[in-house]
């Protein structure tokens, strides 16, 4: 067993809409607990598209970077399409879908607009709940 490992990660449902996931709650083994919502954890995904988008836009806009680098899976509209970049909205993009637990360190999330390549590692969310509390 890790240090640092939670007890729990819960996904936080839209109390309008429970199709729509705005977040998660971590409980800690110290039974700390702490919410980080569903755009600040999009905005941080630590995968490497999501990286290059930030060091491209340089992170802190106050909206979820890009959209033209984000899985075209999502994408209904032809490929060809310079709509591509508008192709999942801010809505799909931060709308939290399922957490999956990755061995016994991570948790991946699946996004609405198709998104899922962001392992945020226990560790790394911990520096997130450390930063939202400064
Ligand atoms: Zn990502």
């Amino acid at each position: 067993m890790l240090d640092n490992a939670p007890k729990s990660i819960r996904k936080i449902k839209d109390s309008q809409n429970d199709s729509i996931g705005i977040g998660i709650e971590i409980v800690w083994d110290n039974d700390n607990h702490n919410v980080l919502d569903s755009v600040f954890l999009r905005r941080h995904c630590p995968c490497a598209d999501c990286e290059e988008i930030r060091v491209k836009n340089k992170l802190g806009e106050d909206r979820v970077s890009g959209g033209a680098d984000f899985s075209d899976k999502a994408t209904k509209v032809s490929n060809t399409s310079s709509l591509r970049v508008v192709a999942s909205s801010f809505e799909q993009q931060t709308n939290l879908i399922e957490i999956k637990l990755v061995g016994n360190y991570a948790i991946a999330i699946l996004w609405g607009d198709g998104h899922k390549n962001g392992i945020y590692s226990f560790e790394y969310l911990r520096e997130l709940c450390d930063y939202i509390k400064i």
